[in-house]
C-alpha cells in the first residue's frame, strides 16, 4: 500500500491518486535515473499523462478537462512527484497556463489554446521572472509596445520551466509605466518570429525538466494574443501563483514521503534491522508529512470554495518544501554511504527538493506573505 495519507474510501481522489501511482510506476520510475543524468525531458511520458487526463484535472468539462476538485489535483501531483519531481513541476506549470486561460481567456482563445493544452497537444510555460525581477515580479522590464494590430515585444525573460519543449508561453510584459497596472499578459506560440529560446540552464536538480531564457527581439504579437485586458497581466499571473504554491507544497510532501519509504524498504530488503534512532526519525518525518498533507487538504477545500488562499498557499508551499529539504537530507544520513549513491535515488530527491524552496516565490517571500496575513488578523 505504501505510506498513504489514509486508506481513502472509493472517492475521485482515491481513483486519481491510484491512477497517478500507476502512471509514475509505468512511465517515470523506470527512466528516472537516466533522465536525471541526461537532463532529458520525456515528452512521451507527459503525453501519456495527458492521455490519461491527469494533466487537466481541474479544467471544466466543457473545455475537455475532468472538472474535478483540487483535492484530486494536489493528490495527483504528490504521487507524480514521488516518481519524478521534474514531471510534477512540468504538470504544475502547464496547469498554470490552463488556469489563466480558463479564468481570463476569450471564447476564441479557449477554443484555440485551452483545448490543446488539455489534450496535451500543447505543453504550457509560464514566464514572469527576469534577471532583476524574481521576487519583485512587478519590476519586470520586457516591453510590449503597442503598434497597429498588436504589440512588438522586446526583452529577455529568465528561468522559464519547460522552455524549449513548451508549445505555448504565457508571457508577462510591460505595456505601461505603472509598476503593477502597466503589465499585460500574452500567449506566445513557440514558432512566433522574433521569439527564440536562449541559454538552457544546467542545474542542481529537477534535471528532467528544462529551465531557459526566452528572448524577444521586436517580436510582433497580434492583439488577440493578449490574455485579459491591457494592464491586467500581474493579476493574471498572481491568480495562478497561489494555486501553484500549493502544488509545490504537495510535490514537497511527495519527495519527503518517497525518501522515507525508500529508506524503510532499503533496511527491509537489503540491510536488515533498522537502527532505532532511524526508525524514530522516520516516524517523525512521516508524522510531519501527514501534517502538511492536512494543510494542503484545507487549502484545496478553500480553493474549491473560491475563498482567498493567499496565506494558506504560502504556508503549504513553505512547509512542504522545507519538509522535503529536511527529510531528504536526513534520509541520506539514515542510509549511510548508500544514501549518497545515485542508485538509491535519495540524492536525486534531495537535489530536487532544493528547487522547491525557490520556485513560485522563495520561502523568504512566503514568510513575508504570512506575516502580512498575521498583521491583518492581529
Ligand atoms: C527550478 C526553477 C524553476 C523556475 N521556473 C520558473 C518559471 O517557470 N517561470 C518563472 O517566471 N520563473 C521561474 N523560476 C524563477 C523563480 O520564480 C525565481 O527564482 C524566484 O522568484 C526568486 O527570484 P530570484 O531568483 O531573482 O531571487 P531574488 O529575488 O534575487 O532573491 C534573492 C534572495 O533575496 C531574498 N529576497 C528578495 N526579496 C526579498 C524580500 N522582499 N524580503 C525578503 N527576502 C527577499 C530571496 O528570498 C532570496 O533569498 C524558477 C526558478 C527555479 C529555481
Amino acid at each position: 500500500m505504501g505510506l498513504v495519507f489514509l486508506p481513502l474510501p472509493e472517492t475521485d481522489e482515491k481513483r486519481i491518486r491510484d491512477a497517478a501511482v500507476r502512471f509514475g510506476d509505468q512511465h517515470l520510475r523506470p527512466h528516472a535515473i537516466e533522465d536525471d543524468e541526461n537532463a532529458h525531458f520525456r515528452r512521451e511520458a507527459f503525453n501519456e499523462m495527458a492521455k490519461e487526463k491527469l494533466t487537466c484535472l481541474v479544467v471544466p468539462e466543457e473545455f475537455g478537462g475532468q472538472g474535478l476538485s483540487h483535492l484530486c489535483y494536489y493528490g495527483c501531483l504528490e504521487e507524480v512527484a514521488r516518481a519524478s519531481g521534474a514531471m510534477a513541476v512540468t504538470a504544475g506549470v502547464t496547469n498554470l497556463v490552463q488556469g489563466a486561460l480558463t479564468q481570463f481567456g476569450t471564447a476564441d482563445q479557449k477554443e484555440k489554446y485551452l483545448k490543446r493544452l488539455v489534450t496535451g497537444e500543447y505543453l504550457g510555460a509560464f514566464s514572469l521572472s527576469e534577471s532583476a525581477s524574481g521576487s519583485d515580479a512587478a519590476s519586470l522590464k520586457t516591453a510590449a509596445r503597442r503598434v497597429p494590430g498588436g504589440y512588438r515585444i522586446t526583452g529577455t525573460k529568465m528561468w522559464c520551466s519547460t522552455a524549449g519543449h513548451a508549445d505555448l508561453y504565457l508571457l508577462m510584459a510591460r505595456t505601461a509605466e505603472d509598476r503593477t497596472k502597466g503589465i499585460s499578459s500574452f500567449l506566445i506560440s513557440r514558432d512566433t518570429p522574433g521569439f527564440r529560446i536562449g541559454k538552457m540552464e544546467k542545474k542542481l536538480g529537477l534535471s528532467a525538466s528544462s529551465l531557459a531564457e526566452l528572448i524577444f527581439e521586436d517580436c510582433f504579437v497580434p492583439e488577440d494574443r493578449r490574455l485579459g485586458d491591457e494592464g491586467q497581466g500581474l493579476a493574471v499571473a498572481l491568480s495562478q501563483l497561489d494555486g501553484g504554491r500549493i502544488t509545490i507544497g504537495a510535490a514537497g510532501v511527495g519527495l519527503a514521503i518517497e525518501a522515507i519509504e525508500r529508506v524503510w524498504r532499503y533496511y527491509e530488503e537489503v540491510r536488515g534491522e533498522m537502527p532505532e534512532n532511524v526508525r524514530y526519525a522516520a516516524a517523525y518525518g512521516y508524522a510531519e508529512c501527514q501534517a502538511v498533507r492536512l494543510l494542503i487538504r484545507v487549502a484545496a477545500l478553500e480553493k474549491d470554495a473560491r475563498r482567498s488562499i493567499t496565506a494558506i498557499a504560502a504556508q503549504a508551499k513553505l512547509m512542504g518544501s522545507d519538509l522535503a529539504m529536511r527529510v531528504t537530507s536526513q534520509a541520506i544520513e539514515w542510509m549511510g554511504e548508500a544514501g549518497y549513491r545515485r542508485e538509491h535515488e535519495i540524492e536525486r530527491l534531495f537535489r530536487d527538493a532544493k528547487a522547491l524552496q525557490i520556485v513560485e516565490g522563495t520561502n523568504q517571500i512566503q514568510r513575508l506573505v504570512i506575516t502580512r496575513e498575521m498583521e491583518r488578523m492581529l
